[in-house]
């Protein structure tokens, strides 16, 4: 996975800075503000954005986010103490929630059908694939079933007020209706789906 490391979140910034003049400094910031440009339309990770993929066929609807460790927990190494260790499991607890996290049109009638959330860090998960770098992220899938897709006009998120570090999800939709793009965030966490045609 592509990580993408601002200089001032370096953890070895000062033997960095000692080794680099001011010139450079400033010419590697703005690299690496191009990196993170780039980065955003690749699904690179990056701190304060998510990711949101929604995928409707039929009756099934299937929902799946993934973020940043760091901005769910604020941490992205194993937890150190009692504090982390509660961040992550209410962390978890939270996504675990798919109705919370997720909350569709009452008249679609959709119920959940499976949840499934992969938190690094948390005992008896498995993240064999999340590696040993420097960078972590968890995932959530949810699945759901609806009884009048058609009805599957637009989506609210509950992530951002559950997850205040969080700033920015940009989500992707394929539906029966169509493809479309959405950026949302804490002000505009409800997402227009893509309308029939
Ligand atoms: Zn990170």
């Amino acid at each position: 996975m592509a990580c993408t490391c601002v200089p001032l979140s370096c953890q070895t910034l000062d033997d960095w800075m000692g080794a680099m003049n001011a010139r450079h400094f400033l010419a590697s910031l703005w690299l690496s503000s191009l990196a993170v440009t780039a980065g955003a339309e690749s699904g690179a990770h990056e701190h304060g954005v998510a990711h949101l993929h929604l995928v409707q066929d039929g009756a099934a609807l299937s929902v799946e986010f993934e973020s940043p460790l760091d901005s769910l927990v604020g941490f992205e190494h194993a937890p150190r103490d009692d504090a982390h260790k509660q961040a992550l499991r209410i962390s978890h607890e939270a996504l675990e929630n798919a109705a919370q996290m997720v909350s569709l049109p009452a008249a679609a009638g959709c119920a959940v059908d499976t949840v499934e959330v992969e938190m690094p860090f948390v005992e008896d998960a498995h993240h064999d694939h999340l590696g040993k770098g420097e960078h972590a992220d968890a995932q959530a899938h949810y699945t759901f079933n609806c009884t009048e897709p058609s009805a599957l006009t637009q989506l609210t998120v509950g992530l951002f007020k559950a997850f205040p570090r969080l700033e920015r999800i940009d989500a992707e939709a394929a539906t029966a209706a169509g493809q479309g793009k959405a950026v949302l965030r804490p002000t505009q966490a409800t997402w227009t789906l893509p309308a029939p045609r």
